[in-house]
């Protein structure tokens, strides 16, 4: 594994940040001075002081870096390629097989320039750290690579090129549905065992790439057994670190659990693993309220994916009810359609308003939060963090995080004009592009002027790559 990301001090990197107003403790606060540390985390910040010549004046009002907590990176490949229909009905399980199709082409070398592309869309898109939901590991013809870990490091690599956040998520992924123990031939390059899954996680850790770490993940009920679920919970029982599964995103996969164990997917899981605050379940859309309750008293989390839910016609997230019980609740953009929070956010509202004929449905006055936009930011910043790992540390805009903001451009159209108190909304609602000017992440600028500083290089890898995936097709 090369090591020439790993950090190294940059003289000429400042070390003190100035703000016009940021967004601390949930509300907004006037001339914010940032100091960062030497490991890249804040170690002061101080609201009601004016600039001196030694600070960096941030161009507009300041936020936190949010988490995005579910990635495939290799999807972002065929973004916008799965809108057409031959057949009479079109649904979730065709697009997994235009899916499978890219899955059985790419290598390294394209997944790693497929990853750079889509990291320095999030960095501009406001996610300063990706959980990467990891499931492509061999070689082309299902044999493992020479080098075992090449597809992680791929991912690794772009990350730590691009300079966003990484949680790796090696998949556990042994069959092709509840009663199918063998996967079938197309989800070759995906076949893991509980110790393959340890192993890529802990070769993540030995690397010690700045701002990458691991977890692990389960794919989904349907391609996990219960006890390789139960071994590797077990064998993660003194770790710290996340684990995500795939929950009851169709309807098709809680009547296959209904019919194979005699729960729903969600009863299942509460009943027959180690929940805890670092399990994060994502999709969770097909639900009823006794699983809510099962769940909310476990202490995980749940990770809604509007736009590749909505592409994929998965169903409603049930949003008020998961809030009702305050489960965590952390976004992902998943297959990458859409590439930023604020309209991921606003997907995730727009949804609830046309099934419930009502507005506002995530503002919470109850808790003190009218404002709809600040109530989803609220909802999505810490569970997003704990996701990602940082459950134990602090995130966000405080001594001691990591030093990751988002510089809101104040020349983008939606802003112009709004008062503080409801720049959240209208960044949310009122803007059709990313609106960020600067994205920091451990005090290293990687977007200004709203575009990632080596943006032009990873896009034209990124077209090369594509170009080659797509000869490899014909
Ligand atoms: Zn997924």
């Amino acid at each position: 594994m090369k090591t020439d990301h790993a950090a190294s001090p940059n003289r000429s990197r400042p070390r003190r940040l100035w703000a016009p107003n940021a967004w601390i403790d949930e509300r907004w606060q006037a001339r914010v001075r940032f100091e960062i540390d030497s490991s890249g985390k804040w170690s002061a910040i101080t609201a009601g002081v004016d600039p001196s010549s030694a600070d960096y004046r941030l161009p507009g009002p300041t936020l936190p870096g949010l988490v995005n907590a579910h990635s495939h990176a290799f999807q972002r490949g065929f973004a916008g390629l799965t809108h057409r229909r031959d057949a009479t009905q079109d649904d979730f399980w065709s697009w997994r097989e235009q899916m499978y199709s890219l899955a059985l082409r790419i290598n390294p070398e394209q997944l790693r320039a497929i990853a750079a592309l889509l990291y320095t869309e999030l960095l501009e898109g406001g996610y300063t750290q990706v959980c990467e939901f990891h499931y492509l590991h061999h070689d082309r013809d299902g044999r493992p690579h020479a080098d075992p870990f090449i597809m992680s490091q791929a991912l690794s690599e772009a990350a730590a090129d691009t300079g966003i956040g990484l949680t790796l998520l090696p998949v556990l992924y042994e069959r092709a549905g509840f009663s199918e123990p063998a996967l079938a031939e197309r989800q070759r390059r995906f076949r893991t065992t509980v110790r393959d899954v340890l192993a890529i996680r802990d070769a993540v850790r030995s690397w010690h790439l700045p701002n990458v770490s691991a977890g692990v993940a389960i794919h989904s009920l349907r391609a996990a057994s219960p006890d390789a679920i139960r071994q590797l919970a077990s064998a993660c029982a003194d770790d710290k670190g996340p684990i995500h599964i795939h929950v009851a995103e169709q309807q098709a996969e809680v009547r296959d659990c209904l019919a194979a164990t005699g729960q729903r997917p969600m009863a299942w899981l509460a009943a027959h693993a180690p929940l805890d605050a670092r399990w994060h379940l994502v999709h969770a859309t097909h639900v009823d309220p006794s699983e809510i309750d099962a769940i909310a008293a476990t202490g995980a989390g749940v990770v809604v994916c509007p736009s590749t839910e909505a592409d994929l016609g998965d169903g409603r997230f049930h949003f008020e009810a998961w809030r009702a019980r305050r489960v965590p609740m952390s976004i992902g953009s998943d297959s990458h359609v859409q590439r930023n929070w604020p309209q991921e956010l606003r997907l995730l509202e727009y949804g609830q308003r046309l099934a419930l004929e009502r507005r506002n449905i995530a503002a919470d006055p109850g808790a003190g939060v009218a404002s709809t936009g600040a109530a989803l930011l609220r909802s999505v910043l810490g569970a997003g963090a704990s996701a990602a790992g940082f459950r134990d540390q602090a995130w966000g805009l405080k001594a001691g995080a990591r030093a990751d903001c988002l510089v809101l451009d104040p020349q983008a159209g939606g802003l112009l004009g709004v008062a503080p108190h409801e720049l959240i909304d209208a960044a949310i609602f009122a803007c059709e592009a990313p609106p960020f000017a600067e994205v920091w992440v451990a005090g290293q600028q990687r977007v200004s002027a709203g575009l990632h500083t080596d943006r032009s290089t990873h896009r034209e890898t990124f077209v090369a790559a594509m170009q080659r995936l797509r000869d490899a097709a014909d």
